[in-house]
């Protein structure tokens, strides 16, 4: 099984603590990697998570606060003193590129690398050859948009009986009609839907950044066998999440289970809270299955089926 792992590299918000930098996080599946927000201080965690500068990468910004994205311009500097040549994906709000734009040219920052910037709205707003990305719009204070990751979906199947009776040559012709090629056997064509059952999907991944919960969230979300959402406040502290924007670990736990999600992580927590057990303690009371994000957390994610 190809391994798909999630690794938090920044789980504070607003500002960093001692144990805690400002948010980021890597899902890594075989050479790419997709990187959700980029806080100040994340290209140090790419090195010290070992992420690689020179991967297959896609950047997905949610919102334009400073703890999501100043990290950004020191990120792809460091990439160019890596003497990194593959273009860059840029996802999030419009005037993250004016941004870019504007900063690279006063600081004098030549990049060795083409950057492909593609404004964030709803629907599908990226795909590479491992994942596709959907957004919609989240509920913040500024425009900011919520992502789900989506694995290309794996091959159906196989039944090697059906194989058989159709006289494939077991070896390497299974193997193509396995990888969902078409193959020829004594002149005839073989199709990958003779031999196997439908496409299954692939593994799903959402991130809410910074958001109050809402029915649309807890629908984009539905499925995921991994949910990242927004968790700055303790329950008892509502109010300060509906007067800023956020949400309580409550209400993430309450939006994993309306989702029907498998796993929720819990991170971007207000720097108040120096130890978040009680925040993931009420959280199960709701939705068991739910741990906090530490900076250099790894979580693999399987198959619901493995
Ligand atoms: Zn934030
Ligand atoms: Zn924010």
């Amino acid at each position: 099984m190809t391994k798909l792992t999630v690794t938090f590299l920044g789980t504070s918000s607003a500002a960093p603590t001692r144990g805690r930098g400002l948010p980021g996080v890597a899902i890594q599946r075989e050479g790419s990697v997709i990187l959700l927000d980029c806080g100040e201080g994340i290209q140090r965690q790419f090195l010290s998570q070992r992420i690689g500068l020179n991967k297959e990468t896609s950047i997905l910004i949610t919102h334009l606060h400073g703890d999501h994205v100043t990290g950004l311009l020191g990120l792809l500097q460091t990439m160019s003193m890596a003497q990194r040549t593959k273009p860059l994906e840029i996802v999030g709000p419009s005037n993250l590129l004016k941004w870019l734009e504007v900063t690279e040219k006063l600081l004098h920052i030549g990049l060795s690398f083409p950057v492909r910037f593609s404004p964030a709205r709803q629907g599908t707003v990226l795909r590479t050859g491992d994942f596709k990305v959907r957004a919609t719009k989240a509920s913040h204070s500024v425009e900011a948009y919520s992502y789900v990751v989506e694995e290309r979906s794996r091959p159906g199947v196989f039944f090697p009986n059906k194989a058989r009776a159709l006289h494939v040559p077991e070896g390497r012709q299974w193997s193509r009609l396995q990888k969902g090629h078409r193959i020829q056997v004594d002149g005839r064509t073989v199709l990958p839907s003779e031999v196997t059952g439908p496409p299954r999907p692939g593994r799903r991944i959402g991130y809410s950044g910074d958001s109050r919960p809402s029915p649309k969230l807890s629908r984009f979300f539905s499925g995921c066998d991994l949910l990242i959402f927004d968790s700055t406040f303790h329950g008892k502290d509502h109010d300060k999440a509906v007067e800023r924007k956020h949400s309580t670990c409550l209400e993430a736990a309450e939006t994993a289970k309306k989702a029907g999600v498998r796993r929720l992580v819990l991170t971007h927590f207000s720097a108040r809270y120096t130890n978040v057990a009680s925040l993931v303690r009420q959280a199960r009371s709701v939705f068991p299955d739910t741990i906090a994000a530490r900076d250099g957390l790894r979580v693999d994610v399987d198959y619901p089926d493995s």
